[in-house]
């Protein structure tokens, strides 16, 4: 059976269509070339800042899309705020460019950055899951939702980077026990690596040697270094 990703038709139809969901100009190109060129033109494409930058968050290698940068930024906000399907064409162009890390089995998975049911109610989509949904098509490895977010938590937006910290530190629990050895933590934005590295504790604290590395669709500053904290 084919598998196919979330908003399977809007991938399909823009094959057919053949418009840039960046600058909406005519992209060109064939029916049957792969998703990776269907989405975004080829003067967009050269245009946006390229990914595979490694950076680290609590010794965790970040694999990074690109930055949070025009017009990234905005693509990223119409897609979690009004729900964009061409932005979220953008964001998917960025993941299937993302480089697969060597050595990733068929047995990792990948753990999105939970919500809270709050959040999903307030938000009516889950921003993240649809993301990593693609990312786990692409690269051919199952999601793991595992972790857990504790309801009525301080929403990261506005906070200082300190504050993030200790804001996040708390927020999550697991709720089933993980196979995999192989762990991708995935988030849409990364500015400090806060969340994800109070994820990584998490991890860290129940299966010591468990493999993590992380992945973001934006990073909030090129060539931010980010925090170093309770290693
Ligand atoms: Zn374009």
């Amino acid at each position: 059976m084919i598998k196919l990703p979330s908003h399977g038709l809007a991938l399909l139809s823009s094959r057919f269509y053949r418009t840039c969901h960046l600058c909406h100009q005519p992209s060109g190109g064939g029916l049957f070339e792969p998703i990776g060129s269907a989405l975004v033109c080829q003067e967009c494409h050269h245009a946006l800042n390229k990914p595979s930058k490694v950076l680290h968050a609590d010794g965790v290698p970040l694999l990074v899309g690109a930055f949070y940068e025009t017009p990234l930024n905005h693509v990223m906000s119409a897609y979690k705020d009004n729900e964009n399907l061409s932005a979220l064409m953008v964001l998917y162009h960025l993941l299937y460019h993302l480089p697969r890390p060597r050595g990733l089995t068929k047995r990792a998975v990948i753990v999105p950055t939970p919500t809270t049911p709050d959040r999903l109610a307030k938000r009516g989509f889950y921003p993240v899951l649809t993301l990593a949904k693609f990312l786990s098509y692409v690269w051919k490895i199952p999601l793991w939702q595992g972790i857990q977010r504790h309801e009525n938590t301080t929403h990261q937006r506005g906070l200082g980077r300190d504050e993030r910290l200790n804001n996040v530190q708390n927020d999550f629990y697991l709720r089933e026990s993980l196979s995999a050895h192989q762990v991708v933590l995935f988030d849409d934005v990364v500015t400090t690596g806060a969340t994800l590295s109070a994820m990584a504790q998490l991890l860290r604290a129940k299966y010591p040697n468990t493999k993590l590395i992380a992945t973001c669709v934006l990073h909030g500053k090129q060539g931010l270094h980010l925090p170093e904290f309770g290693r």
